[in-house]
């Protein structure tokens, strides 16, 4: 087993950092203020390449590794605390590639090249009003028709809903098909019968979350992403790579945290010393830098099993990968809160204020406790579903 990066990977590495303290630091609170992620960042990410990186360079990406990606991911979630840039560059990478795997060749051509030179948003919508966790009992359809599909019904807590709307582009989304399983549709967000509306969220406020109601929504057969009526397998297969990267942006707002606190540590003066050589408080550090190098190297693994098999077409380990997965996107998103909330107590009142800043992460990363990418527990259950069998899921 071989954990040295290559010298591509390293200097890919290295060019993500700079990027992340260069231009994404500076405009965090920028981009939390005003609710969006400023052109001029966007326009750096695409020349980057960092914008819907595994997606094939035939259609505008790079190409990129899952192990890659996951590291830029990394690198995203410590440059922006506030974790908008980070689901940005996440959606448009595991949904982009899903899209790229299983979406036509018109579509591609469509949609791929926009979302990769930062022309167009592409997001993921599965969530309904009646709930995200139960998938299988959503209740927006589809209708097979003579040269596409009608789709009626309604999606809620979809992020990029407005970035859709501003730039062009639309969401992944997933509906029950009249006609017997689920069809996985491209829907752009300005489609005729298609009306938004927009959430006031707590954090991440650079990307917007809202709700799509589709009355009678039309998309051509070429929007279809896989087979019809088999798109469950679709959407769960883009869930698996998008939320290594979901855990790998909380690895790098963990990473970001622990600098934080080690930078103010050394520097605080409390009972004539530094707080950091109080043990009360050097201890607390050492325990929570173990638990992020782990989940670090946890989220590295699932990368590389992505890698060797998901994106490779193959099948064969799906077992693996997805327990590999869920238990990666089970820790990281609680560590990463804690590390935030534990460095903002080391920082005393100020930690509370928005000069310190770590506000901004405590707020971000609280979407991926909540349910982003997948509820903590619905990760049990893949986990329990693993190692119990299926005859052991809580319902039928
Ligand atoms: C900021 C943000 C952005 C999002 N972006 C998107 C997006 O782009 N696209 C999209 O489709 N969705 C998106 N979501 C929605 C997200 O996928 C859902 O929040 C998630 O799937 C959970 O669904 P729910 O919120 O309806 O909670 P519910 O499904 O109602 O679940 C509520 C709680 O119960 C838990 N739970 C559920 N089932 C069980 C069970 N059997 N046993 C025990 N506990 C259970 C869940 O883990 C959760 O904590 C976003 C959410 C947030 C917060």
């Amino acid at each position: 087993m071989d954990f040295e990066l290559t010298d591509e990977e390293k200097a890919f590495h290295g060019a993500v950092r700079k990027f992340g303290d260069r231009v994404l630091r500076p405009h965090e609170r920028q981009i939390d203020a005003e609710g969006r992620i400023p052109d001029e960042v966007l326009s750096e990410m695409a020349r980057l390449g960092l914008l819907a990186m595994p997606v094939s360079t035939e259609f505008g990406g790079m190409g990129a590794s899952a192990v890659l990606t996951e590291l830029a991911a990394e690198e995203i979630g410590r440059g922006d605390f506030s974790m908008a840039t980070a689901v940005f560059f996440l959606l448009e990478a595991g949904w982009g590639y899903i899209l790229d795997r299983h979406g036509t060749e018109s579509a591609k051509r469509a949609v791929l090249p926009a979302v990769c030179s930062g022309k167009a948003f592409l997001g993921i919508a599965t969530t309904e009003p009646s709930g995200g966790s139960d998938l299988a009992n959503m209740r927006t359809r589809s209708r097979r028709e003579a040269d596409g599909f009608s789709i009626r019904g309604e999606k809620a807590f979809l992020s990029g809903v407005d970035e859709a709307k501003r730039l062009g582009g639309g969401h992944l989304t997933l509906t029950r098909a009249e006609e017997g399983g689920f069809n996985f549709l491209y829907v752009p967000t300005v489609s005729e019968g298609a009306t938004t509306q927009k959430f006031q969220n707590m954090g991440r406020m650079g990307i917007s979350t809202g709700a799509i109601t589709y009355d009678g929504v039309r998309v051509p057969r070429s929007y279809l992403i896989g087979e019809e009526g088999k798109g469950f397998g679709c959407a769960i297969e883009g869930f698996t790579v998008a939320r290594t990267f979901v855990s790998a942006a909380c690895v790098g707002a963990a990473e970001r945290a622990l600098e934080t606190g080690i930078a103010y540590i050394k520097e605080r003066q409390v009972f004539g010393q530094a707080l950091g050589k109080f043990e009360a408080i050097q201890f607390e550090l050492v325990d929570l830098w173990v638990q992020v190098e782990a989940v670090k190297w946890q989220c590295r693994r699932a990368a590389w099993l992505l890698d060797r098999y998901t994106l490779r077409g193959d099948d064969s380990h799906r077992g693996e990968v997805e327990r590999a997965v869920a238990a990666v996107k089970l820790t990281a998103p609680p560590i990463a809160f804690e590390a935030v909330k534990r460095v903002m107590m080391w920082f005393g009142a100020a930690g509370y204020t928005k000069d310190v800043g770590l506000e901004l992460g405590l707020r971000g990363v609280m979407s991926y406790l909540v349910g982003a990418e997948g509820g903590l527990n619905v990760m049990r259950m893949i986990l329990g579903r693993e190692l119990l069998g299926k005859e052991f899921l809580p319902y039928k």
